[in-house]
């Protein structure tokens, strides 16, 4: 397998497994009860160039975790600006991919990958996802950070690392230098960062469009009442569900939504307004 026939995996490491609650406060649970020291600050938060600093100023370390590649490159943006190292994790199906990225002394994501996959390709929900490929990718990316964390940095791995545990096949691609010409660790061209290259996300091909235009917080109550004459509506203090057939929404407290049930953004906004407000 060459670079070029690599797949680009979508789906984030998972450690929640509950709906009910948003998953980061699922998994600082999670990891609170591993080891009751550890300190956790669950943020609820989507990560847009407008709060990226707020979210991610002072870390010594980002790890991914994240479904969807808009992201992604922002988050390469940040890291390699401020030369915070990130680590690159991702799987779908039995496919895993993940790479250290060390700003100014190896490849960034765009040197491998210049610009985010278009078209189709599989995904979470095209593809499932086995639970075998993802501990693989979270083990290695957890190992990886903490050779970072302590200072180990001759350990680290310098590749690009892929493997299909159900088809037993593995790839590295060389990711130890930066590419000549890349347009973020290169010239410097911070184009998700600037929020020129932020589309709307569609996350992870699930049948789902996330709005997050407006920024302005959400009186859960008041939105369950108005909502109740059209369809099915329950909230607790964290997300409000909405069924409405063919649809579902997930709305958060800042006013971020995830529609489920089309891959239309201009469906989705216009739900969005219908029974949120613009
Ligand atoms: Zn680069």
């Amino acid at each position: 397998m060459t670079a070029t026939t690599l797949r680009r995996a979508t789906c984030s490491v998972k450690l929640y497994s509950i709906e009910s609650i948003p998953k980061a406060l699922a998994a600082a649970r999670k990891i609170a009860a591993f080891n009751s020291q550890i300190v956790v600050e669950p943020l609820v938060s989507d990560l847009t160039p407008a709060n990226i600093q707020a979210l991610l100023g002072g870390m010594q370390l980002i790890l991914d975790g994240t479904d969807n590649f808009e992201t992604r490159y922002l988050v390469n943006d940040y890291a390699v600006k401020h030369s915070v190292p990130w680590i690159y994790a991702g799987v779908v199906g039995s496919y895993g991919i993940t790479m250290n990225i060390l700003p100014g002394q190896t490849a960034c994501l765009a040197c491998i990958f210049p610009d985010p996959p278009r078209g189709t390709f599989e995904t979470c929900e095209t593809a499932g996802i086995l639970n075998s490929a993802v501990n693989l990718v979270a083990s290695i990316q957890a190992t990886e950070a903490l050779k970072l964390l302590v200072g180990a940095e001759d350990k680290l791995r310098q590749t690009l690392l892929s493997f299909d545990v159900w088809k037993n096949e593995q790839a590295e691609v060389a990711a130890s230098t930066p590419r000549d010409g890349c347009r973020v660790c290169g010239k410097r061209a911070f184009l998700y960062l600037a929020g020129e290259a932020q589309p709307h996300i569609t996350m992870c091909g699930r049948n789902s469009v996330q709005i997050h235009e407006r920024h302005r917080p959400v009186d859960f109550a008041e939105v369950s009442d108005r909502l109740k004459p059209h369809g099915t509506v329950r909230h607790n203090d964290f997300v409000l569900k909405f069924w409405h057939e063919p649809y579902e929404m997930t709305l958060f407290p800042d006013g971020r939504a995830i529609i489920k049930g089309t891959t239309d953004t201009a469906v989705a906004r216009s739900l969005y307004a219908r029974y949120v407000g613009s």
